[in-house]
């Protein structure tokens, strides 16, 4: 997926600072984020979305996003957590290389989902 942008950063083919990278992640800081903090957990390899990606990969992914959520919320000191994955147009997907959203919150920030 050479037109990918998002194969692009989690391959480091585009340089990015990277909160967390092992060999099957990248997570990375959100470019318009929702919140302060808000990044997102791009898997290296390409797949559109829920409906592609492997439940082993999807597993996988959610254990990070446990693990940095955890880790978020100790260093930036917020309130709250979302974890959000959407899929297709119509439920705001605008990347179509599957990414999950790590929102921290924070009392009276109104963040919109
Ligand atoms: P989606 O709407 O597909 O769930 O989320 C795409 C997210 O990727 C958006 O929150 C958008 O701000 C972010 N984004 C789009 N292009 C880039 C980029 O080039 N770099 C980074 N770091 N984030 C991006
Ligand atoms: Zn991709």
């Amino acid at each position: 997926m050479s037109e990918c942008i998002f194969c692009k950063i989690a391959n480091g083919e585009i340089p990015s600072a990277a909160l967390f990278e092992d060999e099957k992640f990248r997570v990375i800081l959100d470019l318009g984020p929702a919140s302060r903090g808000h990044a997102l957990i791009l898997p290296k390899a390409h797949y559109a979305d829920i409906y592609e990606i492997p439940g082993e990969l999807a597993a996988e992914a959610m254990v990070l996003a446990k693990k940095m959520a955890v880790k978020m919320t100790e260093v930036l000191k917020c309130d709250g957590f979302n974890i959000v994955q959407n899929n297709g147009e119509v439920a705001g997907q605008t990347v179509f290389h599957f990414h999950m959203h790590l929102i921290p919150r924070y009392e009276g920030d109104n963040v919109a989902l």
